[in-house]
């Protein structure tokens, strides 16, 4: 499974429609301070689900709205959309080309779509559900979190190891059948 681009629309900086592809390997994302860096990860962790205006650097979630510039009057909609490569099914989805998409409006309302159709932010919370993807995981490190790991407790360390490593799910299952 592979991210292959990140389209985005009205998110934060990007007023106009970007899309950003990963090519094959590392890519390597640079550029002036507040050139929109960190808010091209922030769409990515958004569109899984981030429930947190704070993980976004924002007090309200409604604040990821491009909010206008002196080129751009402010719009009323943030979109972004994540294209994978699943062709070897690491999503456990018959899908080979998933898109996952998250749009917001002033309102407030989210809407989600699986492959351009709507669905439920559990769709996409099941999805990537245990892939250590999701919301929640350890594969979006921000510059806090790297502070944060530094300075955590020895055992709050070993959980996030353990849960990058993946074995943190069989602990808590070993942990369930034995109060059982
Ligand atoms: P650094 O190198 O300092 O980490 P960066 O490239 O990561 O910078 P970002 O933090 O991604 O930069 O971008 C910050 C810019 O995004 C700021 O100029 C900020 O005004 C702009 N921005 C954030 N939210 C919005 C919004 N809702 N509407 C318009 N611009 C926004
Ligand atoms: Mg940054």
């Amino acid at each position: 499974m592979k991210l292959k681009s990140v389209e985005l629309i009205g998110f934060k900086s990007f007023a106009k429609k970007t899309r950003i592809n990963f090519p094959t390997g590392i890519t390597e994302i640079v550029g002036p301070n507040g050139s929109g860096k960190s808010n091209i990860i922030e769409a990515i962790r958004w569109a899984l689900g981030e429930q947190s205006a704070k993980n976004l650097r924002s007090s309200r979630m409604t604040d990821v709205i491009f909010s206008g510039s002196q080129s751009y009057p402010a719009l009323n909609r943030a979109k972004v959309a994540l294209d994978f490569d699943n062709s070897d099914h690491f999503i456990d989805t018959n899908y080979t080309d998933l898109q996952i998409a998250r749009t917001v409006y002033r309102d407030g309302t989210n809407n989600y779509y699986l492959n351009g159709k709507p669905c439920r932010l559990r769709d996409i919370q099941d999805l990537f559900m245990n892939t250590g993807i999701g919301n929640g995981s350890f594969s979006i490190i921000s510059q806090g979190k790297v502070a944060q790991i530094f300075k955590s407790k020895p055992v709050d360390r070993r959980f996030i190891i353990e849960t990058v490593a993946g074995i943190y799910k069989y602990r808590s299952q070993k942990e369930i059948a034995a109060n059982k």
